[in-house]
């Protein structure tokens, strides 16, 4: 008997191109909820910032796993009933993210957790492996692009408007080094699923990425 797909948008792709506004603004339109999984790994490597905890450590890292409680409640997220949500945005956690985010140990955590949030269906979740691992079998499962340049841009733009002074260069560079790591990593790289759709925002406004999503889920939902 076949699979019934699970009603659940799977939204990947690189750092910087807009998931997670276009997942949340997806989610409004069809009343559905919206799971940030990148938030998830932040706080984590937030958790195991404070507790001083190096990847070697092996006991001190199962010690953080398993006293973890990672929540999102609307657009926030909680560490242990904490909110981290500025805490997690932070350059320091966005650089330490990338390793806690390779290890195995800490995905097999996550991954359980995200799964049983969106057994139910009715999620739009964005990430780099929810279509490869997370959910196999969604209904619909988008891979969602932007140039290299028109992702930068879009960071650099929204970085000003918060007062930032980081160049377009060093933005540029930060997202390579990201993109190359999570594409390159040996647990769940950032990588399209054969059956997801490709979509390139280069060129595309954010309504109408996220009327193309909902015009898809109509359609294949
Ligand atoms: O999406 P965001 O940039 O906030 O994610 C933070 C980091 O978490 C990414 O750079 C990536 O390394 C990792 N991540 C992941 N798998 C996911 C979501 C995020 O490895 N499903």
């Amino acid at each position: 008997m076949p699979l019934v797909p699970l009603s659940l948008i799977a939204l990947d792709g690189p750092s910087g191109v807009g998931k997670s506004t276009a997942a949340r603004r997806v989610a409004q339109q069809l009343d559905w909820q919206y799971l940030d999984t990148g938030a998830m790994y932040r706080a984590t490597a937030l958790a195991l910032h404070r507790a001083n905890v190096a990847f070697a450590d092996r006991e001190g890292l199962k010690r953080v796993l398993a006293s973890l409680r990672i929540e999102q409640r609307g657009t926030r997220s909680f560490l242990n009933g904490e909110d981290v949500s500025e805490a997690i945005r932070t350059p320091e956690v966005t650089q330490l993210v990338t390793p806690v985010s390779a290890d195995a140990r800490v995905r097999e955590v996550l991954v359980e957790q995200q799964r049983a949030i969106g057994a139910s269906g009715g999620w739009v979740v964005d990430g780099r492996d929810i279509g490869t691992v997370v959910f196999p079998n969604p209904c619909c499962k988008i891979f969602l692009t932007a140039s290299a340049e028109a992702r930068a841009q879009r960071r650099f733009l929204e970085m000003q408007t918060k007062g930032s002074t980081l160049t377009f260069d060093e933005i540029l560079t930060d997202q390579q080094r990201r993109d190359h790591a999570d594409s390159t990593r040996a647990v769940a790289p950032l990588k399209k699923a054969e059956d997801a759709v490709a979509l390139d925002s280069t060129s595309m406004t954010l309504d109408q990425v996220v009327a193309w999503i909902v015009e898809h889920h109509r359609r294949h939902g």
